[in-house]
């Protein structure tokens, strides 16, 4: 069979790469596709074009009200687009059909608010302390962006960037995951048929010691915006010692579940199993920890292990799936470690922990739970971007929260009970940028999202997002017609 080929997106082209590399298929363990692998001198060409577009040209002269209406465009052609985007991104990632359909149609609504948005984004007037003078403030894009992604969701965590970065005015040199990489080089094609002006936006894809490192350290960029995990961004903050963009972070997180014995356990078992086992647990916000309140532990535990066991796991591109593969086999091999290093510190397995049978070939694992004998298990301390659920029981609210903060991430959170005074004392103490309350796992382009601690630093989505992607400009003008005084007198 021939494999699919893809091609990076720079300057308004699709070229031919000089080098490529294989993707696989984790359903099968087969190489299905060749993606370009972009050298640093790719890297340069597109950031050059980014800068270019940013300072002459059809984008540097557009008004807000044309940008937003060409992201506009663009979320609707993501919209008419998204069934062969999710087949694609099922196909290069392993996540199942039913969430990429769904999670991509909404990816439109992402560029639809920030397009919206784009001419709201207003500046100031100063009442200046100073009658000879008039003062505005002029929000003006920071410049060229580097957006960096992983490879679980990278057409959501892509819209969260490209949106406000566009929205604002800036251009983007936007880099892919080496893993699964298709559904955004594809996502290429309908940017170009949107009708932004070559250089605007850039896509990409190649490794991240070469092609990541020199797009996130490149002179020409003033902006990174990274979604990864938090060793990556260590050298990406390394990295930008170089150049001194102002860079925010979405990283990893170890997030807890609480369930009170108030709570209505039948929904808190469908959150759970949603925060864990949705997306077979690759998530940044994967709800891997679960405090539960004694009384009603073994019930809970009972409940979700019949649901656990109960998932339908296959293939992906199956609408009936509810469990796929692992993105990759090295991802398989980091959970086996970490959950044959817990069991042997005392963890008990209530369910999963194999390789599923009939499934050879693919990267798959069973949904897990471990009920864990002390907090300090490597699967209650470690993210494990799997389905691997660690249960720790708790005796009073106190102690809830104390074990819900015993983590240095700080990503999500979700808390059931039906005691609203409780869930707001909960809320205010959390450490995490997200808090659910009887729910778990939603999420808007209407609402900020980011984490605490190792879990990131700065927001995406909302309002403010669009801020992140400007620095004012103070303008002051003299009114008065006489000389200027004492000009040894700073006035
Ligand atoms: P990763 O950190 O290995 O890679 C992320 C990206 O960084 C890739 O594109 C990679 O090529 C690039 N990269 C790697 N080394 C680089 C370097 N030296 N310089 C520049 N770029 C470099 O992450 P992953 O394994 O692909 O994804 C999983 C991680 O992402 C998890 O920790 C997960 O929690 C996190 N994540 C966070 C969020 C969020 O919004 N907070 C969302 C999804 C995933």
């Amino acid at each position: 069979m021939t494999k699919a080929a893809f091609k990076n997106y720079i300057d308004g082209r699709f070229g031919e790469p000089a080098a490529t590399f294989d993707s696989v298929d984790p359903s099968t363990g087969a190489a299905w596709a060749t993606m370009p692998a972009a050298t640093e001198a790719d890297v340069d060409r597109a950031v050059e074009a980014a800068h270019r577009s940013l300072r002459s040209g059809p984008w540097a002269s557009m008004t807000a009200t044309a940008r937003g209406k060409l992201l506009v465009r663009l979320g609707d052609l993501v919209v008419a687009n998204a069934d062969r985007l999710a087949e694609l991104e099922t196909r290069d990632t392993g996540k199942i059909i039913r969430e990429t359909r769904a999670q991509i149609a909404y990816v439109g609504d992402y560029y639809r608010y920030y397009g919206g948005l784009a001419d709201k984004h207003e500046g100031a007037y100063v009442p200046i302390d100073k009658v000879d003078m008039e003062v505005t403030i002029r929000p003006e894009p920071i410049g060229v962006v580097a957006a960096v992604v992983p490879w679980n969701s990278q057409l959501f965590l892509s819209a969260v960037k490209l949106g406000p970065a566009l929205a604002a005015g800036c251009t983007v040199v936007l880099k892919a995951s080496e893993d699964g990489p298709a559904p955004l080089l594809a996502f290429a094609e309908l940017v170009h048929e949107a009708g932004f002006p070559a250089g605007a936006v850039n896509i990409l894809t190649g490794f991240g010691h070469d092609c990541g490192r020199r797009l996130t350290s490149h002179p020409l960029v003033s902006r990174v915006a990274f979604t990864g995990g938090p060793s990556t961004a260590r050298e990406i903050v390394r990295n930008t010692a170089e150049n001194l963009a102002y860079t925010t972070l979405e990283l990893g997180g170890k997030s807890p579940v609480v369930v009170f014995a108030d709570a209505d356990l039948d929904s808190a078992v469908n959150a759970v199993v949603a925060g864990i086992f949705a997306a077979t647990g690759q998530s940044c916000v994967a709800g891997s920890r679960l405090l539960v309140e004694r009384p009603v532990k073994e019930e809970f535990i009972g409940q979700l292990k019949r649901k656990a066991e109960s998932i339908k796991i296959g293939d992906p591109q199956d609408p009936a799936t509810e469990m796929g593969p692992l993105a990759t086999s090295k991802q398989r091999d980091w959970i086996e470690k970490i959950v044959a290093e817990s069991l042997a510190k005392g963890g008990r397995l209530v369910t999963g922990g194999t390789r599923p049978e009939g499934l050879a070939g693919g990267f798959y694992y069973t949904p897990t739970i471990i009920e864990a004998a002390a907090p300090d298990l490597p699967c209650v301390r470690e993210e494990l971007f799997g389905p691997v659920l660690s249960v720790l029981p708790f005796d009073s609210e106190a102690e809830a929260l104390a074990l819900a903060n015993d983590t240095p991430f700080g990503l999500a959170s979700g808390v059931f009970t039906s005691n609203l005074g409780k869930a707001h004392r909960m809320a205010r103490s959390i450490h995490a940028g997200v808090v659910w309350i009887n729910t778990y796992r939603a999420v808007s382009p209407l609402v900020p999202f980011g984490g605490y601690g190792l879990s990131g630093l700065g927001r995406e989505g909302g309002l403010d997002a669009i801020r992140d992607y400007t620095r004012s400009k103070s303008v002051w003008i003299r009114t008065s017609d006489e000389p200027i005084p004492d000009p040894f007198v700073m006035r």
